[in-house]
Formats: C-alpha cells, structure tokens, sequence
C-alpha cells in the first residue's frame, strides 16, 4: 500500500494508478482496507437462530473486505477501491456487505463486477426497491438517494471495483433502524431468487 499523496496546497495531486488483482481480492496502490467478520454483522441477517449457528461455527475470516484509494478526499475527488466478498449463506440469505446510504444522500456510485455472480439491491428512502445483477462484464450505477448493498449469490468470491465522490461519507445507520433492506435475496434451489422483507418498517429521513 503507498500513502496518500502530499502535495503544495492548490496543486494537482498526481495521477495514482492502480492495479486490479481480482483473483487474490486485492487492490494494489490503495492506501485504506478494512475487513469485516460475521461477528461484526449482528443483526444483519433476518434469521437470528441461523446467525447464532453460523457464529458458532466461523472459522474467523474476514466475511468481506475492501481496500481502496483515496487521494483527493475533498469535494471533487473520487474514491476508487474494490470490494470483496466471500461466497456463504445465513438462513435462507445469501452472504452480503452492511450496505448504506451515502450520508451525502445525493452522491452517486459506480460498481463494475470483476469477478463472482452477485446483485445489489438497491432501495429510495421513498419505498422503491429493485435488485440488480453485477458480474464480470456488468457495471451498475448507483444514482444519489439509493440505499445499496452486494450481495454474493455464486460459489465464488465476488469482486466488485467501485467509483464514488469522496465526500459522500457513508450512513449504515438507516438500514438497521428500517428492520433491514426493503428486499431479501434468498437461495432458491440452485439460484437466488428476492422477496420483500416483511421486517422492514420503512426508512428515516436521511440525515441534514
Ligand atoms: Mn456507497
């Protein structure tokens, strides 16, 4: 990993390039990762019984992790990183990420799938909801004002390169205070399939 780059106030930072490393989740020329586990997504998973078995039986790996790169963290920058996330299953729900809204609820995302078979599920404060697929070859963006998180519906790592503005900041809050996501992705047979998550009670305001 290398710094972020330091520069005389008022100059261009410099170009950063980066290389994708999908295969082995990393993220070369980044400057930030950070790593979850099972035991930091409590409450995440609708089926708390099947949560209390699978944290009975982790084997203590990081669930997913990202690295990325921020050099211009100001308005006007982007954050560039990818994310990575292990194959598995909770209850009758595919292994996910936290998912947010930007806490900047106007700034926008773009994911490119590198690796895996996954979808984010993508719902408005509003009460719209949708599930998309990402994965090698597909990108998704991600307007202002969606609640968004991955899920890895393969047998595979999914790997996912993102591209957002680097003041949007992230809100976890909002999910859990909904009762979770306004859609589930369940296993369904071989597949996956989404339904509504009859948990959930609606979204807060975003924050001022
Ligand atoms: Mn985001």
């Amino acid at each position: 990993m290398t710094t972020t780059p330091e520069t005389t106030a008022g100059l261009p930072v410099p170009p950063v390039a980066m290389t994708l490393l999908a295969e082995a989740g990393r993220l070369e020329g980044s400057n930030a990762r950070y790593e979850k586990f099972l035991s930091d997504l409590g409450g995440l998973y609708r089926d708390d019984e099947a949560y209390a078995r699978a944290l009975a039986e982790d084997d203590g790996a990081p669930v997913y992790w990202v690295e990325s790169s921020t050099s211009e963290p100001g308005p006007g920058g982007l954050i560039t990183g990818i994310s990575v996330l292990e194959p598995g299953s909770v209850g009758e729900e595919y292994a996910m990420t936290r998912g947010h809204l930007h806490a900047i609820a106007d700034r926008s995302e773009l994911y490119v799938g590198l690796s895996g078979q996954g979808v984010m599920i993508l719902d408005t404060v509003a009460g719209d909801s949708t599930v998309v697929e990402i994965g090698p070859g597909q990108a998704v963006y991600v307007p202002g004002g969606w609640v968004h998180r991955s899920v890895n519906v393969g047998r595979e790592r999914l790997v996912t390169l993102f591209c957002y503005a680097a003041d949007a900041g992230q809100d976890y809050l909002i999910i859990e205070q909904a009762g979770g996501m306004a859609s589930l992705v369940i296993k369904n047979g071989d597949g996956w399939s989404s339904r509504k998550n009859h948990d959930h009670h609606g979204y807060r305001s975003p924050r001022p």
